[in-house]
């Protein structure tokens, strides 16, 4: 079954080197630069691994 344009709705964490992330689809196994996939949903450990956000209250 061919993904001839797979939008990688889902990416992980594979690996972090010098502050940038790179993240693999989990659809099509692709690995990716998280820098150019900011808009996209990382599917993030449910560990406290999480970054902290500023705006939480
Ligand atoms: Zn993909």
């Amino acid at each position: 079954m061919m993904t001839p344009l797979c939008q990688h709705p889902r990416v992980r964490i594979v690996s972090r080197h010098d502050g940038i992330e790179f993240v693999e689809c989990l659809e099509c196994g692709e690995v990716f630069d998280a820098e150019e996939f900011r808009d996209m949903e990382i599917e993030s450990a449910p560990a406290s691994d999480a970054p902290h956000r500023p705006d939480d209250a």
